[in-house]
């Protein structure tokens, strides 16, 4: 069976988790928690980033940091993890879920202005596949209305938009490096900061409430408990494991890319017949190729694709129901207008393996056989 996703391994993990068990240094922020944010940073050019427990809880400190009262609402796609919709009611918010676009699936730009009301606190930009959602009517918009902007970049770790990276543009970002992403830990992620107003607020947060970050750079004298906090600090180990990967961002991102572009070329005919669409990746994006996914006639026939692919050895996969219509969207929410394409575009679309160093042979089989598919339907 051709696996969906494997996790990557380049051969440093070992060696420095190894390093950190010598250092005698397994909680965090040890060393290679700073390498990794202080790689984050250069590369990025980010003003702050701080290594998370996960993807979740880098969203979770971001919400938090928006300060929200009850009531507050926060504008956000149906058609996303329900980490991004999860994040907004730990942190006291009424979630408002507006339509995605077709050719991205990312939200829809166009569609933001007309949900604002007078309790509208934040939006969040998820950018899916690690392509990106039209930042600049985003941030206009929020600019206008005085909303904060977090972008959900779990899938844009290396993506940018005009020349930004992913998770730079918002107030705040979020990276995750769960074992199904770009880059991987185990279970970690990353909160990117880009006003330096909140950094100390992002600090006490992440470190129980307490001014402890302050204290190690001996900018007080005493450590204590200064506000409400919660513990978002991972291991040393994991963040040794995400170091050996960060160094070879470039090859795994350009050996995904290959991926995907023999994906797209292949399927080519595929798309000039009309019988299925590929991903659109718009003038000023550059995507990670975090994903390959083709999108069928509808749910029937994705369904037969995806059990041929099945009987063929290679596994596929559908991806999110929208939220909206979960139980916990329908408690904590509500969807503004129509819902033209969140529920009918989700139901088409189906992603192909896609990996660091995904086997040309295998490849190919998954190619083939998605061509002998559609070449009998
Ligand atoms: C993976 C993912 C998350 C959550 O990340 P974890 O590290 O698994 O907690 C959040 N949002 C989106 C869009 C994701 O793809």
């Amino acid at each position: 069976m051709i696996a969906f996703n494997v996790p990557p391994y380049v051969g440093k993990e070992m060696d420095y988790m190894k390093q950190a068990v010598e250092n005698r240094k397994i909680c965090g922020d040890g060393p290679f928690t700073k390498k990794c944010n202080a790689w984050l940073e250069e590369n990025f050019h980010a003003q702050k980033a701080l290594l998370t427990t996960s993807g979740t809880t880098a969203l979770d400190m971001a919400m938090l940091l928006c300060d929200l009262k009850p009531g507050d609402e926060v504008i956000l796609p149906s058609y996303t993890f329900s980490s991004t919709a999860t994040a907004a009611v730990l942190a006291g918010a009424r979630l408002v879920f507006v339509d995605i676009r077709p050719d991205t699936m990312n939200i829809d730009e166009t569609k933001i202005e007309e949900a604002i009301t007078p309790k509208t606190k934040v939006i969040i930009a998820m950018h899916y596949a690690g392509v990106a959602c039209e930042m600049d009517t985003i941030m206009d918009i929020a600019r206008r209305h005085g909303l904060m902007v977090v972008e959900d970049a779990a899938q844009g770790v290396m993506s940018s938009y005009k020349g930004k990276p992913l998770g730079t543009i918002g107030d705040f970002g979020c990276y995750s490096f769960h074992e199904t992403k770009n880059y991987s830990m185990g279970e970690g992620g990353a909160l990117i900061i880009n006003n330096p107003a909140y950094n100390e607020r992002a600090e006490i947060l992440r470190e129980k409430g307490t001014n402890r970050s302050k204290f190690f750079r001996g900018q007080v004298d005493k450590y204590t408990w200064v506000d409400f906090g919660d513990s978002y600090l991972p291991s040393e180990l994991n963040a040794a494991y995400l170091y050996a990967q960060l160094e070879m961002a470039d090859q795994i991102n350009q050996d995904r890319l290959n991926s995907w572009n023999r994906y797209n070329q292949a399927f080519q005919s595929l798309k000039q017949a009309g019988k299925a669409e590929l991903p659109t990746i718009p003038e000023g994006c550059v995507h990670n190729a975090h994903m390959y996914y083709l999108k069928c006639k509808n749910l029937q026939e994705r369904t037969a694709l995806i059990s041929y692919l099945k009987e063929q050895g290679v596994l596929a996969v559908f991806h999110y129901v929208p939220l909206h219509s979960a139980p916990a969207g329908l408690k904590f929410g509500r969807f503004h207008g129509e819902d033209r394409y969140t529920t009918a575009e989700s139901e088409r679309l189906v992603r192909l393996p896609l990996y660091y160093k995904l086997d040309a042979k295998d490849q190919d089989k998954v190619i083939e056989s998605v061509l002998k598919f559609y070449a009998e339907v």
